[in-house]
């Protein structure tokens, strides 16, 4: 063996121990850590011929780079939409980078990481409310693997419908599209899954200064297909200003028309763990599919989000995603394999971190998180309100907050975020919202207090009187 890895063997619990103290270090510091670096790496490192193992390389991290590392799980980085990581799930990642299972079967075939997982897409539905005999799910990397995963299996649907196999033949003629304002990574994947995203059609939204779908117009859309399937993806929270569909209203039209119903609710799925804001989901138990991403608001670490998929379609999954030519034979949840429900073939046990989080906070700790972040975004919203130098551009729906500068300050957005990401007290992220470009701020994270909120109130005050 080698004499670096003999040595690391050998001294593998103080090299461990010594890797989580730095982390922990860097987590007991983490709310005073910066949400920004305005330094670059210049010069990158050859690939040593002898390696010096893993103290001296640990070593040469921390003095290199650990500074680089900036608190985008800290309680003030509202930039994009960024949960945090909480103890537990941070325990379930490391162990499951530890045992390092291939997570496929949930049958005893080797290891039955696979069956955990399972019961973890059980505890899933159960904390959003749906139905578990009718879904399935799974784990992939993010919300746009994810939205790829379910287009994947409408893809299949409408071939059916339309009388080929897509996964087999290819697509035969094109396929129908239909959406309000769906997120850019679900256009990613229609253009993955060679559907065209330029074949998507646009359904109009309730009014210009809204983000969710105008169903009527919906309707008079879906009459012009003439009764071809289509696909409908729908937004549960879009991410300018957390705008949902109505999904009771696009629930009726399943009843009366052909069409694979797609839910993109990456955060807003959350809404279901608030009392206030639990309509707004309201209907969405009839969708085909749904996304939900694990590292926003769940707080999981990157890179997990699941799937829901109705079990009727199992089939119409395995067709899809079938790591063989085999033909399909049999029930396909008899001998259930990730390896052919979803694209990745190996996979990370990734649903130990939500299985410890989900077992160390319960129900009751991501209700409270969720109506805690939801209240300080509402807050904000308020701030921004009561200013003379700001302006929402939208009202505050839920747990984003989407402003602009006032008309004579807004020759300055641009210089205002810089400066204010630069002091690395918060971190928000540039949008155009209604033609009018503006500053986003999400809060998902669990460590967000109050005095964060209080905090980031007076740094936008101070920014805007520096510029
Ligand atoms: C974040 C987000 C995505 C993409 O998620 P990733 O986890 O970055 O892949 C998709 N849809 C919505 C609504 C999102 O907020």
């Amino acid at each position: 063996m080698n004499q670096a890895l003999h040595n690391d063997l050998q001294n593998l619990e103080q090299l461990l121990q010594n890797t989580l103290s730095q982390g922990v270090d860097y987590l007991q510091q983490l709310n005073e850590l910066p949400t920004s670096v305005n330094q670059s790496i210049t010069d990158q490192l050859p690939l040593p011929l002898t390696g010096s193992g893993g103290t001296s390389t640990l070593a040469e991290f921390t003095s290199r780079y650990e500074k680089l590392m900036v608190a985008s799980a800290g309680p003030r980085y509202w930039g994009f939409v960024t949960g945090g990581t909480t103890p537990a799930a941070i325990m379930g990642d490391i162990l499951a980078t530890i045992y390092d299972q291939n997570t496929q079967t949930a049958k005893g075939h080797g290891d039955l990481s696979g069956a955990i997982e399972l019961e973890t897409i059980n505890m899933l539905l159960e904390l959003f409310e749906l139905p578990s005999n009718t879904f399935l799910g799974g784990f992939v990397t993010g919300a746009t693997m994810s939205n790829f995963t379910c287009l994947g299996v409408a893809r299949q649907w409408i071939g059916k419908e339309l009388g080929f196999d897509a996964a087999k033949e290819g697509i035969q003629q094109p396929i129908k599209v239909l959406a309000a304002v769906p997120h850019s990574s679900s256009i990613k994947a229609i253009a993955m899954l060679g559907l065209g995203s330029s074949n998507i059609s646009f359904v109009n939204t309730i009014d210009p200064s809204r983000e969710s779908m105008d169903v009527a117009a919906l309707e008079s859309q879906i009459e012009q297909l003439n009764g071809a399937p289509f696909i409908l993806i729908s937004s549960g929270g879009t991410v300018n200003t957390v705008d949902y569909d109505d999904m009771q209203a696009i629930a009726q039209l399943k009843k009366k028309h052909n069409f694979w119903w797609h839910i993109d609710a990456a955060f807003g799925g959350f809404a279901v763990l608030s009392e206030q804001h639990k309509h707004l989901l309201k209907g969405w138990e009839l969708a085909d599919s749904i996304t939900i991403d694990g590292h926003k608001w769940l707080n999981v670490p990157y890179e997990s989000a699941f799937f829901f998929t109705r079990k009727e379609h199992a089939k119409l999954q395995i067709e899809t995603f079938q790591n063989s030519n085999a033909p399909y034979l049999g029930d396909p949840l008899e001998n259930f394999n990730f390896l052919n429900f979803l694209p990745e073939n190996s996979r990370r046990f990734k649903a130990l971190a939500t299985w410890f989080t989900l077992k160390a906070y319960g129900k009751s700790g991501y209700e409270e998180i969720v109506t805690r972040n939801i209240a300080q975004a509402q807050r904000l919203g308020n701030f921004i309100d009561s200013t003379d130098e700001f302006r929402l551009l939208a009202p505050t729906r839920l747990n984003t907050v989407c402003f602009t500068l006032n008309e004579t300050l807004s020759d300055k957005l641009d210089t205002f975020l810089d400066v204010l990401n630069g002091r690395g007290k918060v971190f928000m992220t540039p949008t155009v919202f209604n033609k009018t470009k503006g500053i986003r701020a999400a809060l998902v994270n669990w460590r967000t207090t109050d005095e964060d909120v209080e905090l980031v109130e007076k740094e936008l005050l101070e920014v805007i009187n520096l510029i």
